[in-house]
């Protein structure tokens, strides 16, 4: 990678710097923006001269990727002078001499804001290296609440290095990767960036899963003539029909991302040639008449139900409400001609921009005053109220902000007919707290369409809802369980906080009282160790196991806290083993260690020995998945139950042992975006460990054909079936199967067999 892949002449490079930018200019020049070339020039002249000499890892001028990303926030984001020059000036004060007074003194506060937000820091809040990025991330938020433009900028920038991530190391494409699919591509959504987060999910998924990426792209490639016959005849008629009424409009075929593609085939078992829904229909009309808009969305649409069949349920009008990321359009499925439903999006040009660039396009338009507005100011004050009072832990901070993330929306009626947005999934509780905390502290019941429903009941679009309190109810542990709301979430859990309290602070004495009983000091060092040897997340965490007596400082403790301190050892000790621990309490980042729920097949998983590594795993190298005689130098996780052969990631755990999950594991993601520098690239050796691998079997019940599938199962293929669980109901039934294998190949070969037996309709491996 040192080689660099061009032989350009500086001479040959500065031209092409220059050219960038000038590609750059002429861009913003076209945009309808007021014209401040000066500053943005001066920007450019400021960050090339700062830059120089340094290098990407392609090799390219480091200068290259401020441009790129100038010019992402100028044509794809669509936004002006400040933030072109933020974006030319964003990477200044991290990777070089210069400081935000200096870029304020250059080009004036609110420049030197956004780039002051976009720098990264070490360190932080939540003080552990690992969750930089999360401190990172809550930095960024925390300038986007003032000025949303910020966070703009971020994307861009985040998209032009999932562009260029081919030229990074493995184990920091899985992390950056992880990132963007659990951060970023949400908060894409969230802000109505559109074509952003849809190619934000397709490069993460590129680089996590080349194959099946690869696969699917030849796929489309292939059925791309049948495709395009069948759109024709599909869209020929609408279009006359659409000319005949003299509507202006533009026509064309969007087809789904290979990334939900991939979604689909996942979730509902289906092989590519099963995803017909590859295309939906796009009409952008022109409009110069706001007020016509709906009028004429109406009209296409009964032109397209005059000549197609409509589906009763998937009508989606999102011009009356139109959902809180600012979309709207007016949706409808239609059974084409060749039998197969398939959407059409109605919108005017307006209504296009809005959805592809999201927010941005709003200040195009102007709408200032709106409702669009407001529901953006309403989720920044959530998002800022979740800042204000940061989670301790870092991981329950990205989870809760993750949450918040989520687009799709319910709308309930309170009883006085006041209109409520809520995340869907949201519960009677997340209702009450969303009222008010204290209605939220309070609540004991609902009403939802005047009936008496729990605070565990969720709620649906359209419902009228009422809270119900008591004036004796306190918070509980349990109702987290019942909330999806991130607001809701941080308030219970403040107010568990302060439940906790009396028990912390005798935890605190005890604590205390065990230093000088043992005449140990406190000091950093000593706490993490103890924070990492009880799994504790921080040190109310661990005073509260303390006072509530759920573990105690056993002697051996003292001695290798006085030997790690006479030796300066900070290596994470073996002490789990041996540690005295009451009561069920699980670590996110260890979980696969402690709760294995499936008792009858993990058996012989744990007579699989493991052996700690004897050196510091070199993450910038990647971990080979051995398997010996001795045992194996990984273990695999229990939460998504990786096979040989599966894309898959190491991260290394508190016990120094590499743990195998799959890419797509959730809880992988949350460690790649939480502890992105424990994260290993893995490739697979050859390893004689026969793995567990669960399939779905679902077909039309007929006499003989579970006898049939079992004997192809074991007889036939000489698989190991270890739990079968059949469910026949009516003409339908559904196999559950957990069998043993030697990697994906024999997965695959199976489900293939099984789809042969007469009668079976899908096989598919569940994730
Ligand atoms: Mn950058």
């Amino acid at each position: 990678m040192d080689s660099k892949p061009t032989a350009l002449t500086p001479a040959q490079e500065d031209k092409m710097i220059e050219d960038a930018f000038k590609d750059l200019l002429d861009g913003y020049l076209n945009s309808n923006h007021r014209k401040k070339v000066e500053i943005i020039e001066r920007a450019f002249r400021f960050a090339k001269e700062a830059h120089s000499g340094i290098r990407r890892r392609s090799g390219e001028p480091y200068i290259m990727h401020p441009i790129a990303v100038a010019k992402i926030v100028s044509k794809e984001i669509g936004l002006g002078s400040t933030s072109i020059c933020a974006a030319l000036l964003h990477d200044v004060v991290e990777d070089t001499e210069y400081t935000v007074d200096d870029i304020e003194q250059n080009f004036g506060p609110k420049i030197a804001q956004f780039v002051e937000g976009l720098t990264k820091i070490s360190g932080g809040i939540f003080g552990d290296k690992a969750s930089v990025q999360a401190e990172n991330f809550r930095k960024l938020l925390l300038t986007m609440s003032e000025d949303i433009r910020v966070v703009l900028i971020k994307m861009a920038d985040r998209l032009h290095n999932m562009r260029t991530l081919g030229s990074m190391a493995p184990n920091k494409r899985y992390k950056i990767a992880g990132e963007t699919l659990y951060i970023y591509a949400p908060l894409a959504h969230r802000l109505g960036l559109f074509a952003i987060k849809t190619e934000l999910e397709d490069l993460s998924f590129k680089h996590e899963h080349p194959d099946i990426y690869r696969q699917i792209s030849e796929k489309i490639h292939e059925s791309e003539a049948r495709r395009s016959a069948v759109y024709s005849d599909f869209s020929e008629p609408i279009k006359r029909k659409l000319d005949s009424i003299g509507i202006k409009y533009d026509a064309k075929a969007r087809l789904k991302s290979i990334y939900s593609i991939y979604n689909k085939m996942e979730t509902k078992h289906l092989p590519f040639e099963e995803v017909y829904d590859l295309y939906a229909m796009r009409i952008v009309f022109e409009c110069d008449d706001q007020s016509k808009e709906k009028a004429i969305c109406w009209s296409i649409y009964s032109a397209i139900t005059d000549l197609y069949q409509l589906h009763p349920t998937r009508t989606r009008d999102w011009i009356a409400t139109p959902k809180a990321n600012g979309y709207q359009a007016l949706h409808l499925t239609v059974m084409g001609p060749d039998g197969n439903w398939i959407e059409v999006q109605i919108r005017s040009r307006r209504m296009d921009e809005i959805a592809e660039k999201g927010f941005a396009a709003h200040w195009k338009y102007k709408i200032g005053e709106g409702d669009e507005e407001s529901e953006l100011n309403a989720w920044l004050r959530t998002i800022k109220d979740i800042l204000d009072n940061p989670e301790p832990s870092a991981i329950d901070f990205l989870n809760t902000l993750k949450l918040n993330l989520f687009a799709s929306e319910i709308v309930v009626f309170t009883p006085a007919g006041e209109l409520l947005t809520l995340p869907s999934g949201s519960t009677v509780l997340d209702l009450a707290f969303n009222l008010h905390s204290e209605i939220g502290m309070r609540c004991i019941a609902g009403k939802v369409n005047h009936k008496l429903v729990p605070l565990s009941h969720v709620l649906r679009s359209g419902d009228q809802a009422e809270v119900l309190t008591s004036k004796t109810q306190t918070p509980q542990p349990e109702w987290e369980n019942h909330l999806v709301t991130a607001k809701a979430k941080t308030r219970l859990r403040q107010a568990l906080r302060k439940m906790r309290q009396p028990m912390i602070a005798e935890g605190r004495k005890i604590f205390e009282k065990w230093l000088a009983d043992n005449d140990i000091q406190e000091s950093n060092a000593v706490i993490s160790k103890i924070l990492g040897t009880f799994h504790a997340s921080g040190r109310d965490d661990l005073y509260y196991q303390l006072g509530a007596q759920e573990i105690v400082l056993a002697d051996f403790l003292v001695k290798t806290l006085k030997k790690s301190a006479a030796h300066g050892d900070d290596r994470k000790t073996g002490l789990l083993s041996t540690i005295i621990k009451f009561g069920k309490k699980v670590m996110p980042t260890t979980s696969s260690s402690s709760n294995t729920e499936t008792a009858d097949t993990s058996a012989d998983d744990a007579t699989e020995k493991i052996l700690t590594p004897e050196k510091k795993i070199n993450t910038k190298e990647i971990y080979r998945l051995k398997h010996t005689a001795d045992g194996a130098n990984y273990k695999l996780a229990q939460c998504c139950h990786p096979i040989h052969g599966d894309d898959v990631m190491g991260f290394i755990n508190d016990e120094g042992i590499v743990e195998i999950h799959s890419l797509d594991c959730p809880e992988a993601q949350v460690l790649k975006a939480g502890y992105g520098s424990r994260i290993v690239a893995t490739e697979w050796d050859t390893a004689p460990e026969r793995f567990l691998a669960h399939l779905k079997i679902e077909g039309i019940d007929r006499h003989g054909i579970l006898q049939e599938l079992i004997q192809l199962i074991s007889t036939h293929m000489g698989i190991d079936i270890r739990k079968l669980e059949i469910e026949a109901s009516g003409e339908v039934f559904e196999c559950d199967l957990w069998v043993k294998v030697a990697d994906v190949e024999a997965v695959s070969d199976l489900c293939r067999q099984a789809r042969s037996i007469d009668g079976v309709t899908s096989a598919a491996r569940v994730h």
